[in-house]
């Protein structure tokens, strides 16, 4: 059986220009290339997890505008069902500068995103939110789940939730209000721990590859990690396969492109 999630998040589209160095304040840098690309990490998280395998349901804000349809096209091509409501505020846009070396400046205008407040959830295994969203959906969203609750809590910021699985990086693990049940901790190109209930239970390295562009490996890790454990999978193997997932999409170019299947990570795994 598929597990059958439910990502309450953000949808973006990311408006992308590639250039040999970031432009410092003021100063204009040209000879950039420029991608419109499907993002938001609610967006990322929920391509990921169906990419790895589960049923997944999206519930998120997007505006009246022509930039929904670009926006929503990752997810509609990975079978994601959409729960949207309409904003009159616009889709929610990041404007995204990357260098040479992968290195990014990112601004976003949530738009539609700051909307989604109260969500009815249908029936799921799982409930997966990142902070993109207002405090008042992730709230709804948890206090309506009645499976496993999941909380990607980036951008970091303090919220009085208590998930039974968290994930955050070096930066946003100080911003955490709760750090009991599950924790993991990514560490870049060091791969993650998994914590419980503070006490370290297993740590993974991802297997080594050519990092490009470090855009979406949490939203790989946090999918791929949610959906190993949802599939019965021992937590030392699942983190595994979630810093594996993570090292996929760091070694490829852009957001939802980057994502990969399940039968990529089983490949990567094996070699
Ligand atoms: P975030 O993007 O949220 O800050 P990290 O940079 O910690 O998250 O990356 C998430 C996971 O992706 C890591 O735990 C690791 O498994 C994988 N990863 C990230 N960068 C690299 C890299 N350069 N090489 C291999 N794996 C990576």
């Amino acid at each position: 059986m598929r597990p059958r999630v439910v990502v309450v998040g953000s949808i973006n589209l990311d408006l992308v220009v590639r250039v040999e160095r970031l432009p410092q304040p003021g100063e204009t840098v040209g000879g950039g290339t420029f991608s419109r690309v499907p993002g938001g990490k609610g967006a990322n998280q929920a391509v990921a997890c169906a990419r790895l395998g589960a049923d997944v349901t999206m519930i998120a804000a997007v505006g009246a505008d022509t930039n929904a349809d670009d926006a929503l096209a990752g997810l509609r091509a990975a079978g994601v069902t959409l729960l949207l409501e309409e904003s009159d505020e616009h889709t929610g846009v990041a404007l995204i500068q990357v260098d040479a070396a992968g290195e990014t400046t990112i601004a976003v205008a949530p738009g539609a995103n700051a909307m989604l407040s109260e969500v009815e959830l249908p029936g799921h295994d799982a409930v997966l939110c990142q902070l993109e969203v207002p405090d008042a959906a992730v709230l709804s969203a948890w206090e309506a789940a009645t499976g496993t609750f999941c909380l990607n809590a980036a951008p970091a910021r303090p919220i009085e939730i208590d998930p039974d699985l968290t994930v955050v990086n070096r930066h946003e693990l100080d911003l955490l209000v709760r750090r009991d049940g599950l924790v993991a901790l990514t560490l870049g190109a060091e791969g993650a721990v998994l914590l419980d209930d503070g006490e370290e239970i297993a740590r993974a390295a991802p297997p080594s590859v050519e990092a490009v562009d470090g855009t979406a490996a949490g939203d790989a890790f946090t999918a791929c990690l949610l959906v190993s454990l949802l599939e019965g999978r021992a937590e030392d193997e699942a983190l595994a396969r979630a810093c594996a997932a993570g090292a996929l999409a760091a070694s490829r170019f852009g957001a939802q492109p980057s994502l990969p299947t399940a039968a990529e990570v089983d490949a990567l795994l094996a070699s």
